[in-house]
């Protein structure tokens, strides 16, 4: 539909969007489902009670149509959300993934599930993953300098990329300590068979750093590196979640990668996506009571 009118005597033509200010999707994401706690790997912040994500689950059906994000995706970018929608997202390939499968399996209801290429099969891990567990394992915690102590707490919000890049490499150094008997990751193996009708992979960095700190040629090769590995798989679809995703976690760089690959992206500062837009935004959704969310 388009409205009529005139400035500086040229007539202009606006499309005036049919979307109804009720139409929107709302993309939920999680990280870790699970029986019980476990304070090596996961945190409270990132984690949901099974029986509670399975409660979760029900509530969005009876208030949502639950879609894949690509379907959503495709319907803002034809400027076409034409109802209510919510699309279920877990970011990191935690190995708990596979027990919210089998709930949603239960349910019929779709997810997408970003994955860091590099940590598959637990080759390494993340930091802030390798502090958790090394930080909560007594016979570890000698390795944990004063240094490390000191600095961690700045990595998750600095702007100084020398200290984030000091202080993240010193930990991930670490990593040697603990691989035999750290056990965090889905295997490459896994996700080659997962329900491809229901379930879709999608990319979130070869490494989980946050990419502001990182030069844009590193960038580059980190998502190319996650997307020539995970393009092997059926499920495989071109949408990239920004590690971390809070606009201080990336920049002008991270898009314009993005552009050239012509990619979608999901990113994370908790609103609705009403429209068409650069990249669609997501809700926290561990642990929390959706009824409240919505
Ligand atoms: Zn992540």
């Amino acid at each position: 539909m388009y409205q009529k009118f005139s400035l500086f005597n040229i007539d202009i033509k606006v499309e005036i969007s049919l979307n109804n200010r009720n139409d929107h999707f709302i993309v939920f994401n999680y990280h870790q489902v699970g029986k019980d706690l476990d304070k090596k790997y996961h945190n409270l912040g990132n984690f949901t009670q099974l029986d509670f994500f399975e409660n979760q689950i029900l509530c969005l059906k009876k208030n949502y149509k639950v879609i894949t994000l690509e379907e959503a995706i495709k319907k803002a970018n034809q400027n076409n959300i034409d109802g209510k929608y919510a699309c279920i997202t877990f970011d990191d390939g935690d190995k708990s993934i596979i027990n919210a499968m089998n709930i949603l399996e239960k349910y019929n209801v779709p997810a997408t599930f970003f994955i860091n290429s590099g940590y598959l099969n637990n080759k390494l891990a993340c930091w802030f993953h390798i502090y958790q567990y090394i930080k909560n394992s007594p016979k570890y915690q000698k390795y944990l300098s004063e240094d490390i102590e000191h600095n961690i707490k700045y990595l998750r919000n600095t702007d100084n990329p020398k200290l984030y890049n000091e202080y993240s490499f010193k930990i991930e150094a670490l990593y040697k300590y603990i691989k035999d008997e750290f056990d965090m990751f889905v295997s490459f193996e896994q996700l080659e068979n997962i329900n491809s009708d229901l379930f879709h992979i999608g990319t979130h960095g070869h490494e989980h750093q946050r990419f502001l700190m990182k030069s844009k040629e590193w960038q580059r090769e980190n998502i190319i590196k996650d997307i020539d590995i995970l393009s092997n798989l059926k499920a495989y679809r071109p949408i990239f979640a920004i590690p971390f995703g809070r606009p201080h976690d990336w920049n002008i760089d991270t898009i314009d990668i993005i552009r050239e690959l012509n990619f979608d992206f999901v990113y994370a500062n908790g609103g609705i996506n009403v429209n068409r837009s650069v990249g669609y935004q997501r809700i926290p959704a561990d642990g929390r009571v959706l009824e409240k969310l919505i």
